[in-house]
């Protein structure tokens, strides 16, 4: 194959070189999450962020969820003016609720269960700390939990056990969607909670370290054999007892999440946070 003949792009090549990887034509800046501390500039066209939404929306569809459905997120978005009484923020336009990641603790964590009552939320998108982080100081207060029919989760690995100890809490199962946010990789776990590769997304080649990826969907950063470090197990290139085809693979071992303890029990996690659009900073590191 004649991507074989090209070189494999690390993070370290791009970085601080950013612009020498783009096409300056319109689109949408953004950056990755900065976790290994140096984020990466990236640079989406219009196009690749459509195809994106369209995917998670399908993905969601195989849980039974449906555009225009009010649908919780708990994904590290600033929820304006929050409080401990209220850390959280409807949106009418968007048939959102709106749940602070940063204002979970025993305090707050009645009006995060009474918010999704009161808007009748049967569906939650969450960061997989974020949501954990909801559960525990729930369970941990004796709270009842309101029903959910689903939680989709992504951006982070998402440990056997938490997965285990959400499902249970809540009564519905996880949707989780890998990727990343240079977007070359993304997966979509089915009903056998097997991880599809997205079709047409990109192409992914499997070597020891890692996965070579290429980017087939952003014409503004089309990155070609670009190394992620996640370990991905289980590949199969049979159809899936979900009746889908293409390949997919069993597990995804890469981000973890730690979380931190703060004034009043607060349990913040996902900091890179603090990073993002301070100027001046080259690198970063919270360990
Ligand atoms: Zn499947």
């Amino acid at each position: 194959m004649i991507l074989e003949c090209l070189p494999r792009l690390e993070k370290s090549d791009i970085v601080g070189r950013e612009r020498a990887y783009q096409r300056r034509l319109p689109g949408l800046d953004a950056t990755t999450s900065g976790t290994t501390g140096t984020p990466l500039a990236l640079r989406r066209s219009v196009g690749s962020v459509l195809v994106e939404e369209a995917w998670i929306s399908h993905h969601r569809g195989w849980a039974g969820h449906r555009p225009g459905d009010v649908t919780a997120v708990m994904r590290g978005e600033v929820v304006a003016d929050a409080t401990d009484a209220a850390a959280y923020r409807y949106v009418p336009a968007r048939r959102t609720l709106l749940l602070s990641s940063y204002h979970v603790s025993e305090r707050a964590v009645a009006g995060y269960l009474d918010a999704l009552r009161t808007h009748r939320v049967k569906w939650l998108a969450a960061y997989p700390s974020s949501i954990a982080s909801l559960t525990a100081v729930a369970l941990a207060r004796g709270l009842a939990l309101p029903p959910l029919t689903a939680i989709f989760t992504s951006s982070e690995t998402l440990a056997p056990q938490t997965r285990e100890a959400i499902e249970s809490a809540w009564g519905c199962r996880i949707w989780d969607h890998y990727g990343h946010a240079e977007r070359t990789v993304a997966a979509m776990e089915c009903e056998e909670r097997r991880y599809h590769l997205v079709p047409g997304y990109g192409i992914v080649e499997q070597v020891d370290d890692g996965l070579l990826t290429t980017n087939l969907t952003n014409s503004l950063m089309p990155l070609l054999r670009y190394r992620v470090t996640d370990t991905v197990e289980g590949w199969d290139t049979g159809r899936c007892a979900c009746g889908r085809a293409g390949r997919h693979f069993a597990t995804v071992a890469g981000r973890m999440e730690d979380v931190v303890i703060g004034e009043g029990g607060r349990r913040i996690g996902r900091l890179d946070f603090v990073f993002k659009g301070v100027e001046g900073v080259l690198a970063g590191q919270i360990c």
